[in-house]
């Protein structure tokens, strides 16, 4: 039994891999979820999702957790080199999103052949819109977090062997925010630059200070990280640019921090441009909020990745990003690491995990949901337990 859905999970990965599908695009990628969920007879939410798909196991009116899986790709060109490469030109799964499905369909395959003793009901999410961090909020709107208890997630992590797991209490990705600095000058000929007011110049004199952002305004204690990721001005070799637009993002993980940014941003680039005789405008984009895990399902996460087998490490704190944070805020819950042991890691065109990480995750989460409804179960019997939230 184990055996075979091993070797499925396996087949569904690699259809999944060859075929990827953009955010908010994956169409294919949907049919085929719902295809496999509805072979093994497994019910799912009707929602009206436009991709994405929300399943659900076990009794209802008793507690209920949500397991999560992002589903979507990236657009990178595949150089992996593996007989099941994507077939979309300048498409990619190349965060594992492919192996996120499989585990968390295996998860509900294992459910699924114990319904009957489950101890309460899983809601199994299929979300669509990771990668630009709009796919969570989608689901949390059409409601798929309802009556849910806990919530509980994995991303694969390629420095890591197989069979290791890893997450940590409190504070884990951070918030990821976006910028745009708009430089406005006046252009000029390439020749008399004293005609103009060089908007090339002063956006290089703002990647600069920018650099100071995090050094001379925080504490070197805090972590902060800000990268200007692009720049873009002019089109030809003899003509200073009107305007020059600079492109970044910004990783904090103390919510004062990342308040403050903005204000200080502004006031170095208003600063430099104005030197200049240029303007600067800030356009701030939020992104989703740091993933801080509920320490009691850390814990408990933890606990049962032990007992079944893994190797339990502490993870540590990432500056990457994850929406997975928007269901935290919603319900407690924890987001953990299982090592996929590839060379090339997350975004990499050679990216290349393991497949062999697969069944043991998918039997972790079975064990996982069914522990976990077992302690919820026991608490509302008992006095409620405060810590689990
Ligand atoms: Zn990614
Ligand atoms: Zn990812």
């Amino acid at each position: 039994m184990s055996g075979n859905i091993a070797e499925k999970l396996i087949s569904c990965r690699r259809e999944l891999h060859a075929y990827p599908e953009l955010s908010n695009q994956e169409f294919a990628t949907t049919e085929k979820i719902t295809r496999w969920l509805q072979d093994a007879g497994i019910r799912m939410l009707p929602l009206g999702l436009k991709t994405g798909v929300v399943a659900e196991i076990g009794r209802q009116k008793a507690p209920l957790i949500a397991l999560r899986a992002d589903i979507d790709a990236l657009p990178i060109e595949e150089l992996s080199g593996v007989p099941f490469s994507s077939r979309h030109e300048g498409v990619m799964h190349a965060c594992g999103h492919d192996v996120h499905t499989s585990v968390m369909l295996g998860a509900a395959l294992l459910l699924k052949a114990r319904e009957a003793t489950l101890p309460g009901a899983v809601r199994i999410l299929f979300q669509p819109a990771e990668e630009n961090f709009n796919g969570a909020c989608h689901l949390i709107d059409a409601g798929a977090l309802e009556n849910v208890s806990a919530v509980f997630g994995m991303h694969n992590a390629p420095e890591l062997p197989v069979g290791t797991f890893a997450t940590r209490r409190g504070a884990f990705y951070a918030h990821i925010d976006r910028f745009q600095i708009t430089v406005t000058g006046k252009g000029a000929h390439a020749a008399k630059p004293e005609q103009g007011i060089d908007t090339i110049v002063t956006a290089s004199q703002i990647v600069n200070a920018l650099q100071t952002l995090p050094s001379r305004n925080f504490s070197s204690l805090e972590s902060l990280v800000v990268s200007v990721t692009r720049i873009q001005g002019g089109n030809t070799w003899n003509v200073l640019p009107q305007t020059v637009e600079l492109e970044g993002t910004v990783r904090t993980h103390n919510v004062k921090v990342r308040e403050r940014v903005p204000d200080i941003l502004t006031r170095v680039i208003d600063g430099v441009a104005s030197a200049m005789g240029a303007e600067a405008r800030l356009a701030w984009y939020p992104g989703p909020p740091a993933v801080v895990n509920t320490p009691f399902w850390a814990d408990f996460s933890q606990r049962v990745a032990a007992d079944a087998g893994y190797q339990v490490q502490e993870a540590e704190l990432q500056m990457g990003g994850e929406d997975f944070s928007l269901y935290l805020q919603q319900v407690p819950g924890t987001f953990v690491s299982i090592g996929s042991a590839s060379e090339f890691g997350l975004h990499h065109p050679r990216f290349n995990p393991s497949e062999q990480a697969i069944y043991p995750a998918a039997a972790y989460f079975a064990r996982l949901a069914d522990e976990a409804l077992s302690a919820l179960l026991l608490a509302q019997t008992a006095a409620p337990a405060e810590s689990m939230g």
